[in-house]
């Protein structure tokens, strides 16, 4: 196992990995009111870029917004933060993971009121390598869809990138992990498709590129974002509608993008295989493209990358 330990900033000093603690009376570990992020950093001819840095720190702020958290720096001083962590990590950080939350009440006390709770704010980089696996980005996942209902947006707020809101998906994964499968993806209160529990979910059928509305209790994912804006420049419009469970099974193509997971195709779906339950052309067309933009090799898309 990698262990990449790159310093950390934590309310706006760099300390040493072993010293980025926080305190057991910490509002945000008891309650999950938190905010974070996840970013990923690639390798580009000239040099390491942060992927839409400033896309994932307004989200940051925005999130905290929804969750009422007061973080006390702007976006712009979250973006030079970042670049300071990635300066400083090994070569293998290739992932930064932001974290804003309801600190330690001065007193010592704890109770579900948050208010008088200061907000900490930190940045770690870490060792991501492939997040699903190397095989299943190439061959596809095995994916379940999970007995686990993603919560309604009447019970949380589904596009606020919130601790609290991760309970569900830790269930979620590990439903998959128990039942031998990659991933679950998790349905919402009406039975559509809502998300993977870190990733956004795409089908192709008949030649149409579909994926679910944010009405459907989805994170506004920005990978989701930057694919809807390359298979448009490929000439395929995305079409944002609900999707019921049974289209799964019929797809031609089924695709999850997220940050960590990239663009990762899904080969089978509680068992039945999506297409011929491998890669199918438009998956791996909209994979390639997006492996060109990360490396820099994609002059259209350089304003995505960081430099740092
Ligand atoms: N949905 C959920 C629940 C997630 O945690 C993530 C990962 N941040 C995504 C979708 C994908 O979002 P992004 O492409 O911005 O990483």
């Amino acid at each position: 196992m990698k262990m990449t330990r790159a310093k950390v900033w934590m309310d706006g000093q760099l300390v040493n990995f072993e010293d980025a603690k926080v305190h057991v009376l910490t509002h945000g570990l008891h309650y999950g009111t938190g905010v974070f992020e996840g970013i990923r950093v690639y390798e580009t001819s000239q040099g390491r870029a942060i992927f839409r840095l400033r896309e994932h720190m307004v989200r940051f702020l925005e999130s905290a917004k929804m969750i009422e958290l007061k973080v006390p720096y702007s976006v712009d001083e979250l973006c030079v933060a970042c670049r300071d962590v990635v300066r400083g990590a090994p070569a293998d950080g290739d992932y930064l993971r932001p974290i804003a939350y309801f600190g330690l009440n001065p007193q010592g006390n704890i109770g579900v009121n948050p208010l008088r709770m200061p907000t900490n704010v930190s940045i770690a980089c870490t060792h991501m390598g492939a997040y699903v696996g190397k095989e299943q980005l190439e061959n596809g996942a095995n994916v379940i869809t999970s007995s686990w209902e993603k919560p309604s947006s009447r019970s949380a707020l589904l596009t606020a990138k919130a601790t609290g809101n991760y309970l569900n998906s830790v269930l979620a994964r590990l439903e998959a992990i128990k039942r031998g499968a990659d991933e679950a993806i998790m349905l919402n209160a009406d039975g559509t498709v809502a998300e993977g529990t870190g990733e956004n979910i795409f089908l192709v059928r008949r030649g149409k590129i579909l994926t679910p509305p944010l009405s459907a209790g989805i994170l506004e994912g920005i990978t989701r974002d930057s694919i809807i804006t390359l298979a448009a420049e490929m000439g395929s419009v995305v079409v944002e509608r609900d999707i019921a469970r049974a289209e799964l099974y019929t797809a031609d193509e089924v695709f999850m993008t997220g940050t960590a997971a990239e663009v990762t195709p899904i080969g089978t779906i509680d068992g039945i295989s999506v297409g011929k339950g491998k890669a199918g052309p438009v998956t791996k067309g909209l994979q390639s493209a997006f492996a060109q933009v990360v490396k820099g090799e994609d002059p259209r898309h350089m304003a995505w990358l960081d430099l740092v």
